[in-house]
């Protein structure tokens, strides 16, 4: 990343299965293409749907430790570390941009699952520092998204900006089977989300809940689908969406993931 280097494009990662961090899926791998397709950012700004908090807070800690926020899966994945380092510069900035909301500096969170599971594949090598913010999961769906409009100077200052979750996450519904048919309320609903990304339509995305029965069903919490609201706030009028790799797992977990300003070739 030089000076004056184009600005960074927006990320929403469909994480789905903590899983695909040490497995090689067609979603870790299309996670790993699209890290090499990116210009290499000053640092990245994650909010993820595994730090769901009360009020908005940002990590601030020189060293963020690697959060295994999960049971019931393999030692190999508690093994797991994403060494990249903070930067608590960058944590003030995001507080200072973010004012007059209070944005605490964090000291105690680090990198959960979100974040890595999907680093690990776009960012292999954990060489560019990783800041993330919390999810206030007491506000609303436009609240979030008009925050997020107030990171968008981040962008041109060479800050990859990433959204962690899924689309389409109801974990009451999981089937753990391989190649399991959606369901089609779920499939619906990601279809949906996918066309109204593609046609810019942030207040239908905003206001996802008005979609009815399959919106309740795909978005029974709003934890897994709130980042991607800070994904789309960031899209400029110049800017399209591209889709990195799409799917529904389990029957329940939609894994979209959305680019916004990846420049051609
Ligand atoms: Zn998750």
């Amino acid at each position: 990343m030089t000076a004056g280097a184009a600005r960074m494009p927006a990320i929403f990662f469909g994480h789905g299965s903590p899983m695909n961090a040490i497995e090689r899926t067609r979603y870790s791998g299309a996670w790993h293409r699209l890290g090499d397709a990116l210009p290499k950012p000053r640092a990245i700004l994650s909010v993820s749907a595994h730090w769901y908090t009360r009020g908005t807070a940002v990590t601030a800690m020189d060293r963020p430790r690697t959060i295994h926020d999960f049971g019931g899966f393999p030692q190999e994945l508690f093994e797991v570390q994403y060494p990249a380092r903070g930067d608590p510069e960058l944590a003030g900035r995001v507080r200072d941009l973010l004012a007059p909301l209070e944005v605490p500096l964090d000291q105690t969170w680090g990198l959960d699952h979100g974040s890595w599971s999907v680093l690990v594949h776009a960012f292999p090598q954990a060489d560019v520092p990783v800041v993330q913010l919390s999810i206030d999961g007491t506000k609303p769906p436009r609240f979030h998204y008009d925050l997020a409009k107030k990171l968008a100077p981040l962008r041109d200052e060479g800050v990859l900006i990433l959204g962690s979750g899924n689309v389409v996450h109801n974990l009451g519904r999981i089937q753990w089977v391989e190649d399991v048919r959606p369901y089609d309320w779920a499939a619906r609903f990601n279809d949906k989300v996918r066309d109204c990304l593609a046609t810019r339509e942030h207040g239908a995305l905003i206001d996802f809940a008005a979609l009815g029965e399959d919106a309740r069903l795909s978005v029974p919490t709003p934890d897994h689908y709130l980042p991607l609201l800070y994904v789309i706030a960031q899209q400029r009028e110049d800017e399209t969406v591209s889709f990195a790799v799409d799917g529904i797992e389990y029957g329940s977990i939609g894994m979209l993931t959305a680019v916004i300003g990846l420049p051609a070739g």
